[in-house]
This record gives structure tokens, C-alpha cells and sequence, in this order.
């Protein structure tokens, strides 16, 4: 069974889409998987009168769900012609990322999200608030957390399909969860971000869990969802890296209208300066500043060298588009 899975063309944030092809027979090389094809209609990405789109496979990894040799295979939509879809914002991730390769850039992004029952925060009472924040992050206790079984499937299955993922920690709202992927070269770590996204999904149907990606679920006094991304250029993780990471932060003062278009429809609602974040109309870099725009973590700071922390992004950001305006604006000087 060859689960392909691919990004839909609802606006303003595309949604992950998937169905199940069965093989003759195991398939180990990603062009050995046929391609395939969709109702476009359904799915915002055509007309009904010439429906057709076409699914490319371009990333496979082990089904940890189904096991043995099933697989999941991420897929780019491309209109009949075998040209580009306008949904397909891979495509042009695959252009930029070529481009650049020679400066040997790596991501790693932390995912935040919020798991809802009944329509209400996971651990959430039916009626009013629980407890304000203050215990829930890193902690451990009916308490304080809640829903980590399926966290832990969630972990056991990224690993399990051979994804680099990162780590998890519980967050600063009850109900709000973090795990992290990379750091990979762009077009793989964004891939295994859809990926991992996919399995989240389709584990929280299994554990009963709707999962949102929404940059702030709950208005008022608790924490939004980002999508924190880590980057780095090899000369920003060389000795004296600190000077590029420094050149890298002003030219991304200068484009920050630019990357907040493609950083997740919503995110002004996140973006107020509090709950550990800066204000959308707002640009600051700092050491270890979770205030500000670009954080550069203490130990980078302290070496001299390593990457930085761009705190922008939401949790329902496209890494596909988050990566090529990084690429774009610190590799190439948009
Ligand atoms: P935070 O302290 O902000 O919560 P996390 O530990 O959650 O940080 O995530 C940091 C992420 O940074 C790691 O998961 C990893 O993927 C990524 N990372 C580490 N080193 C690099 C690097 N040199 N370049 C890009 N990303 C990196
Ligand atoms: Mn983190
Ligand atoms: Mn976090
Ligand atoms: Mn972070």
C-alpha cells in the first residue's frame, strides 16, 4: 500500500490530502512509484469540467502505520501538461534550494500545535478555564499535561518512518504540544514536516484528537502555535560564523513585510509582543531574546558560530514557502 499524500489548494492555508494506491508489488526507489492522479475539483485545484491533476511522487519513507513494506509518499501536484500547479509551492522550493546549495544550508523547525476534544483544548474543562499558565511547559502529572499517548505514538511513528525528528516538549498552554524536525537540508526537512504533519493527523483520528495548527487557538491570555525555524548556512556554523549570522539579521530587517506574507494566514493574532513573541510590525534580533523577531540561541552566542532562530513563522506556516524566503532573502539578498 502506497499512501500519497499531497497539499490541496484551499485558501488561505492548503491542507493535507491523501489516498491509497495498492502496488503489484514492493517498491523501494522513489521512481519506481507510478504516477498518479485526483479529482481537482474537490480539492480547489481545478474546474469541474477539466478536473484532472496529476500526483508526482517525490519523497518516499516506511508507512509506520501500516508497517512491513507500505509506504507514504509525499507528491507534487502538476496540471495535466506535466507544468507546475499554482498550489504546488514545492516546486519552487526544488529551484531555490538548487540554487543555493553550494552554501550548504541546513533547517530544523519546531512545530507547536493544540489538540482539541469536543471542540475545547485537550485537559480543558467543558465550561471555563483551567489553571492559568504557568505549570503546563515541560510538565509531567495529570496535572499539568494531557493526551501523551498519542504524543508519544506520534514520536515513535516519525522515528519508526525515518524522519529526522528532534524531540517533543509539552507547552505553555494546556493542550499545546511541540515536536521538532531537522536540522535537514531544506527540501528534505520541509518534506518530513508535511510528513510528520500527515502522521499527527491521521494518529489523532485513532486517539480521537482533532489537531490544530491555528497560530492562536485560545484569545486572551494564552500562548499561541509557531513554527519556529532554525537555519544556518555553513559559514554561520564555521569559527567566526557570529559575522554572517550578524548580516543575515539585517537583511532580513530589511524584507520582513515580504516574509510575513508567507509565514501562515492568522499570525497577527499571535504576533502582539507578549506570550514570547515580537509584534508583526516589528523587527528586533537579539541574543537569546524570546521577544524578538530572530532569536540567536545563548550557545551560538557563546561559540561564536552555529544558527539562528527565526520565531516568526506560525504553526500553520507552509515550510515549503517559509524555507525559499529564508533562502532567498539570507543566501541570495532578495
Ligand atoms: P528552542 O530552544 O527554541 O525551544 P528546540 O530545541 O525546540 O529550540 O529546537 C531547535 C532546533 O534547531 C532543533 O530541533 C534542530 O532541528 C535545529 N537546529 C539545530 N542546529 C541547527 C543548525 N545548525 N542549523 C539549523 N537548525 C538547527
Ligand atoms: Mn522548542
Ligand atoms: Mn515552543
Ligand atoms: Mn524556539
Amino acid at each position: 500500500m502506497a499512501e500519497y499524500i499531497w497539499l490541496d489548494g484551499s485558501k488561505p492555508t492548503a491542507q493535507l490530502r491523501s489516498k491509497t494506491k495498492v502496488l503489484d508489488a514492493p517498491v523501494g526507489r522513489i521512481e519506481d512509484v507510478p504516477e498518479w492522479g485526483f479529482d481537482g475539483s474537490s480539492t480547489q485545484q481545478a474546474e469541474g469540467r477539466f478536473s484532472d491533476c496529476l500526483l508526482k511522487p517525490m519523497h518516499l519513507v516506511l508507512d509506520p502505520i501500516r508497517g512491513e513494506d507500505n509506504i507514504l509518499v509525499m507528491c507534487e501536484v502538476l496540471n495535466p501538461d506535466g507544468t507546475v500547479h499554482p498550489s504546488n509551492n514545492r516546486a519552487h522550493l526544488r529551484e531555490v534550494s538548487k540554487e543555493y546549495a553550494f552554501q550548504d544550508p541546513w533547517f530544523g523547525i519546531e512545530q507547536e500545535y493544540t489538540l482539541f476534544k469536543n471542540d475545547r483544548p485537550a485537559g480543558w474543562p467543558v465550561d471555563g478555564f483551567p489553571a492559568p499558565q504557568g505549570d503546563y511547559y515541560c510538565g509531567v502529572g495529570v496535572d499539568a499535561v494531557t493526551a501523551r499517548p498519542l504524543v508519544e505514538a506520534h514520536m515513535k511513528a516519525c522515528l519508526n518512518a525515518g524522519l529526522k525528528f528532534a524531540g517533543i516538549n509539552a507547552e505553555v498552554m494546556l493542550g499545546q504540544w511541540e515536536f521538532q524536525i531537522g536540522p535537514l537540508p531544506p527540501l528534505q526537512m520541509a518534506d518530513e514536516l508535511w510528513l510528520a504533519r500527515w502522521l499527527l493527523l491521521r494518529l489523532g483520528e485513532d486517539f480521537g484528537y482533532t489537531i490544530s495548527l491555528s497560530p492562536k487557538p485560545i484569545k486572551g491570555d494564552w500562548n499561541g502555535a509557531g513554527a519556529h525555524t532554525n537555519f544556518s548556512t555553513k559559514q554561520m556554523r564555521d569559527p567566526g560564523g557570529m559575522q554572517a549570522i550578524d548580516e543575515a539579521c539585517k537583511v532580513l530587517s530589511l524584507n520582513h513585510d515580504k516574509h510575513i506574507t508567507v509565514y501562515g494566514a492568522g499570525n497577527g493574532e499571535r504576533l502582539t509582543g507578549r506570550h514570547e513573541t515580537c509584534a508583526i510590525d516589528q523587527f528586533r534580533y537579539g541574543v537569546s531574546d524570546r521577544g524578538a523577531s530572530i532569536r540567536i540561541p545563548m550557545a551560538t552566542a557563546n561559540s561564536r558560530c552555529g544558527y539562528l532562530e527565526d520565531r516568526r513563522p506560525a504553526a500553520n506556516a507552509d515550510p515549503y514557502q517559509v524555507c525559499a524566503a529564508l533562502l532567498k532573502t539570507v543566501c541570495g539578498r532578495w
